[in-house]
């Protein structure tokens, strides 16, 4: 659905006016493109905290990329910067940060910060260079994750990188997005690497402000094709009929991965639409039949060798105030929403069908970390979700599969078309982005989770939101 104060605020007339009366001004975000090459391209600031860990595993995701590496003339550690670009084989650039160079970039390594006192290495590195960003910029911190800290002093301080992360979410404008990766003191470049090229790259165009816990991974090897990182991989995607869920097959497909997409017989010729447009197979199920875990089983047991990815993208909102809802209702959205999602994964890990290195990946909703009005059983349900990866995280660990879940925000799907104008302008605006995402802002977020890249990310939720205000 088109978004009309958006067009008027990028209009030369209206855009002016919108500026005078200090009024949200969203941009058009950049996002990723088929013939994109590099994660991202431009100047990118690199800087850490004196003895910090990750700046080698930071500079080796470079090598060969269209991005210009640039560090602070000024900054205090510039050798040990240096001798980790050379060992990296990365040619960095000493720029003055006083200069007028604008940056797509900021990347700062705060995992060297050992009290709270040292949190001044975050204004020493960003306070020259926040105002120089340019639109679409990217900003990833990476810190100690705190529980893994050894003294309480530097699990203090660790924890203090959230709320920087998410205030500087908040202050830069033309959608420069902002994260920070927790990772353990342990963790090697392959931990590293999915998560710092999906956060610099036009693929996190509607995430900010999240936080992303990293464990041990497995290396992609050096003959990994980062624009195919699917290849090889079977994907069950749920609901993918039309909305956010055709979004995710299409995208997983671009990465890919062969895709079977199940939707209900109601919207069968769109399914079938759906799959053909993504050279994939038709699933025809209500992912709530009593039959339909097996069926699974046994299409995965047969004509697939297992499946590699699981997205529950299936569901569906039964507004009432709780007052007035009958239990069908209640009971309707959650089996839908969240039942349905635990009977699938346990048929399919029972049978031994989701292969070594699977992903199982929900779709929650800030709703579900928010709360919302008329929405008891919906919130409900996403709620149940997060709580589902958090509990299967571990134990799906041991067999190595890992397990994450996406929560949107504002997304412009027929769901969201069918929200009164008023509420719906409201939704759009109370982000740091000022607008609505897309699905593929979802579709990308998923696809990271997918890849084997991420294979040190498990019990994550992240937002795609834009930073909503709304359970922030
Ligand atoms: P949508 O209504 O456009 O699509 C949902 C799809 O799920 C439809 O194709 C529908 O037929 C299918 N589906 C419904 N019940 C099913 C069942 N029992 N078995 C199999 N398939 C079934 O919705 P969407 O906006 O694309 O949402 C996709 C997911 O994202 C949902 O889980 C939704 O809760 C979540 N979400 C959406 C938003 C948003 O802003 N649109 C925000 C937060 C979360």
């Amino acid at each position: 659905m088109s978004d009309l104060y958006h067009t008027l605020a990028n209009s030369p007339f209206s855009g002016k006016l919108f500026s005078m009366l200090g009024l949200p001004q969203p941009v058009n975000l950049e996002r990723w493109k088929a013939d994109s090459q590099s994660f991202i391209e431009g100047d990118v600031l690199v800087g850490c905290a004196p003895n910090s860990l990750f700046l080698d595993a930071v500079a080796q995701q470079f090598v060969g990329s269209d991005a210009t590496v640039n560090f602070a003339i000024e900054a205090g550690n510039r050798d040990f910067m240096v001798s980790a670009f050379e060992a990296a084989g990365v040619s960095a650039v000493a720029s003055n940060v006083t200069e007028s160079k604008k940056y797509k970039g900021l990347v700062f390594d705060a995992s060297g910060i050992q009290t709270s006192d040292e949190l001044i290495e975050l204004h020493r590195f960003f306070h020259p260079v926040i105002r120089k960003m340019k639109t679409s910029g990217r900003i990833v911190v990476i810190g100690l994750t705190p529980e893994l800290c050894e003294s309480s002093k530097q699990h203090t301080a660790m924890r203090a990188l959230e709320g920087f992360v998410r205030s500087m979410g908040k202050e830069v404008k033309k959608g420069v997005a902002v994260q920070l990766v927790y990772a353990s003191s342990t963790a090697a470049a392959s931990s590293l690497a999915g998560p710092i090229r999906f956060f610099l790259s036009p693929k996190a165009a509607y995430v900010s402000a999240q936080v992303i816990r990293v464990g041990e991974a497995d290396a992609v090897g050096s003959d990994f094709d980062w624009n195919q990182p699917l290849a090889g991989k079977t994907a069950l995607v749920t609901g993918a009929a039309r909305g956010i869920g055709k979004s995710i097959a299409e995208t997983l497909s671009r990465d890919g991965a062969k895709v079977i997409v199940l939707d209900i017989p109601q919207v069968e010729i769109e399914l079938e639409q759906t799959a053909a447009s993504v050279s994939g197979t038709a699933f025809v199920g209500d992912v709530t039949a009593a039959d339909t875990p097996q069926r699974l089983v046994e299409l995965f047991k047969g004509e697939f060798s297992g499946v590699d990815i699981v997205v529950h993208n299936a569901g569906v909102t039964r507004d009432k105030t709780l007052g007035g809802m009958p239990s069908k209702l209640w009971n309707m959205v959650i089996d839908i929403n969240l039942s349905s999602e635990e009977r699938i994964n346990d048929a399919l890990l029972e049978a031994g069908v989701i292969n070594q290195g699977g992903r199982i990946i929900g779709v929650s909703s800030m709703a579900g970390i928010a709360g919302n009005f008329g929405q008891t059983n919906y919130a409900c349900s996403k709620a149940g979700v997060v709580g589902m990866v958090n509990s299967l995280a571990q134990p799906l660990k041991e067999k190595g599969i890992t397990i994450n879940a996406v929560a949107p925000g504002f997304i412009e799907t027929q769901m969201t078309a069918a929200i009164p104008v008023t509420i719906r302008e409201v939704g759009r605006r109370l982000n740091s982005m000022s607008q609505g995402g897309k699905p593929v802002d979802v579709a990308e977020g998923i696809a990271f989770f997918a890849s084997p890249a991420a294979s040190g990310v498990t019990g994550n939720t992240m937002r795609v939101c834009g930073q909503s205000l709304l359970g922030a």
